[in-house]
């Protein structure tokens, strides 16, 4: 396809859409119903759908009977642990392999023009970014993942959270599978922007953030500290009333549902003139320019606060003005605390 009808590519070969990144037409005022109605498709297909049966196929073939969670145990717990680290090597690597590995649209509409293979840099394990973030992904991410998993399976089974059967509360489960991906945008942007604070930015997040040029292994490519945060959404179904398999939905939202946002191409060629937009933007800015776009945009929080970024000349402009702002009232401070001579 020719990726330069949609976007255009500067002198280094980084590519910009044309398309601004944009929020979800959800939350909203006035609102417009007829983006919306458009809009909804791709609020299911393919992704929610995908993680929502993925939680139905570890319900049914992977989580062990009731009774066995009730206790722990290493038997299941290493199980569990076994599954889902195949499960993202063959999710990651589907996507690694096509776009990096075997390279089948060269860097049509890549964002940045470099694979991360051509520039080895110290701030990564081995200098090799695919190296480094795989590792960080296996060694803390599917354990921290598993415990997770493992905490919620085990309250829901000894009855210390409210568990709701679908046949009982068909409507108020079915919404709240509509809500997970509401539910992960706010914890998400909550924790996200928390650990963007200078201290634990320096301490935390700077691991996620060594990889300026996201690629799909980039997606769990964090601190453990940072994977704690970030798998904590599944807990929300131990305080409101839920039920065991959204819970787990909730959680391949978070763990599988990291791949799309690091993917690093605006879209993903299936044949010569087809390819499905990847929705990857809105987190390669953040990836880009750091202080922008702590959401993933479902709700517009960003938009809200003034931290978006839609890849415009005029967003550019706004975010180096708020920048030279925070600047300014960085040295106002230091000068007021700085005794007079
Ligand atoms: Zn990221
Ligand atoms: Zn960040």
């Amino acid at each position: 396809m020719d990726d330069l009808k949609y976007g255009t590519r500067d002198k280094r070969g980084n590519y910009s859409p044309n398309q601004p990144a944009g929020t979800a037409p959800v939350f909203i005022w006035p609102p417009k119903p007829l983006e919306f109605l458009k809009w909804i498709p791709s609020y299911f297909l393919p992704y929610n759908a995908l993680f929502f049966l993925s939680a139905l196929a570890w319900w049914h073939w992977v989580i062990p009977p009731v009774e066995t969670m009730q206790h722990l145990a290493w038997g299941w717990v290493l199980k569990l642990f076994a599954v889902n680290a195949v499960a993202v090597f063959f999710w990651y690597f589907a996507f690694e392999v096509q776009l990096y590995v075997r390279r089948t649209q060269g860097n049509r509409f890549k964002y940045n023009g470099k694979f991360p293979s051509e520039t080895p840099s110290d701030v990564f394990w081995f200098k090799s970014q695919n190296l480094d973030n795989m590792l960080r992904a296996f060694l803390s991410g599917v354990p921290i993942w598993t415990g997770a998993q493992v905490i919620v399976l085990s309250a829901f089974a000894n009855g210390y959270a409210p568990w709701l059967t679908f046949a009982a509360n068909p409507v108020y489960l079915g919404l709240l599978c509509l809500v997970v991906p509401v539910i992960h945008e706010f914890h998400f942007f909550c924790v996200h922007r928390l650990i963007h604070t200078p201290f634990l930015y320096k301490w935390v997040h700077s691991v996620h953030h060594n990889s300026i040029n996201p690629s799909p292994w980039s997606s769990l490519s964090m601190h453990p500290v940072e994977h704690l945060l970030y798998f904590a959404a599944t807990f929300y179904h131990l305080i409101i009333p839920s039920n065991p398999i959204i819970a787990m939905y909730q959680l391949h939202y978070a763990g599988f549902g990291a791949v799309p946002g690091h993917v690093g191409f605006d879209k993903v060629e299936l044949t010569e003139n087809t390819a499905v937009d990847s929705h990857a933007y809105i987190h390669y800015l953040h990836h880009k320019y750091f202080e922008v776009n702590y959401g993933d945009g479902l709700i517009p929080i960003d938009k809200w606060l003034g931290t978006f970024h839609d890849g415009s000349k005029q967003a550019d402009e706004q975010m180096k003005a708020r920048y030279l702002a925070k600047k300014a009232r960085a040295n106002a401070q230091r000068a007021a605390k700085t005794p007079a001579k």
